[in-house]
């Protein structure tokens, strides 16, 4: 499908801050898989536990242990799922206001399209790419949509 509610400025932005890359039981397995490493080697070396779930470690500067200044994401390929799905997580999705706040943060989002036009395109881009969770213990709040699943 083509997206016309968000551009990635590749600012960067999105890769920088503490415990917000929740990677679940097949994110870790495709992760460590990209990398040559054992899901447990993997874990020990790449992720720390917060609330309960796994999530990626960031740096000393706040970034991202698989941020790269020059090349951004240096595990693209097998990215976590709430990377892949940025900007369309369940707040921005379901609130306007929320949406209206992600864009000083993000400037991918363009505010023109209108937010029932992000919203639309939205689920559809998390269906198609079955980036929709059930809500497991270890998957990302951010995109448990309840109702929404990625058979509908
Ligand atoms: S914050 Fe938005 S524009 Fe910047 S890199 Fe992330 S997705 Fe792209
Ligand atoms: S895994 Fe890649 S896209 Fe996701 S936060 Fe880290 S550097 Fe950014």
């Amino acid at each position: 499908m083509s997206i016309t509610v968000f551009d990635c400025q590749m600012c960067g932005h999105c890769c920088h801050g503490q415990g917000g890359i929740v990677v679940s039981a097949p994110e870790r397995q495709r992760l460590a898989e990209y990398l040559g490493l054992s899901e447990e080697d993997f874990c020990a070396t790449y992720t720390q536990t917060q609330d309960k779930k796994l999530v990626l470690r960031s740096r000393g500067d706040g970034f991202c242990i698989f941020f790269d200044a020059v090349t951004a994401c240096t595990v693209h390929p097998a990215k976590p799922d709430v990377c892949r799905a940025w900007p369309f997580f369940r707040g921005n999705l379901v609130d306007a206001v929320s949406w209206e706040m992600a864009q000083d943060y993000c400037p991918g989002i363009r505010p023109d399209t209108g937010h029932a036009e992000f919203a639309r395109q939205g689920r559809a881009y998390l269906i198609e790419n079955k980036l929709t969770k059930n809500g497991r213990e270890d998957e990302a709040n951010a995109l448990h949509l309840p109702g929404l699943t990625d058979k509908d």
